[in-house]
């Protein structure tokens, strides 16, 4: 991986919470993310990604017992990587995204994926 990780914490620090998505799904993942996965928080932190700030989120409906699962979880990062990249993070897998919405970004950038994420569901779906 050839991330710039100055240019994508840059990226983060400007992206503004308010054109993220305030669904209540994504308000369950932003909520808890950081606190349910330290370490892969710090992770995408050592990278300059700010976990909070997803590009998009994948969750499947909640479970009987009112777990959330997210089977991706992309972020957007600057730089280069290879498409066979593979991280693993106690349970979770971290690869590149193959599949994603146009992020509409004219310099060089990956997208990185992970999976799967388990949170509890604190805001009504
Ligand atoms: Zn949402």
């Amino acid at each position: 991986m050839n991330v710039d990780i100055r240019k994508t914490h840059n990226y983060y620090e400007v992206l503004d919470s308010e054109s993220l998505c305030h669904c209540n799904y994504c308000k369950n993942y932003c909520s808890q993310i950081k606190s349910a996965y330290p370490a892969v928080a710090s992770y995408l932190s050592s990278l300059g990604i700010d976990i909070e700030k997803p590009f998009e989120l994948s969750p499947l409906e909640p479970d009987e017992n009112d777990m959330l699962e997210y089977c991706s979880c992309q972020y957007i990062a600057f730089g280069r990587c290879a498409e066979d990249f593979r991280h693993i993070i106690g349970q979770v897998e971290v690869c590149v995204a193959s599949n994603y919405p146009n992020p509409g970004i004219a310099e060089d950038f990956f997208v990185l994926e992970f999976f799967p994420i388990r949170l509890k569901v604190l805001y009504p779906l």
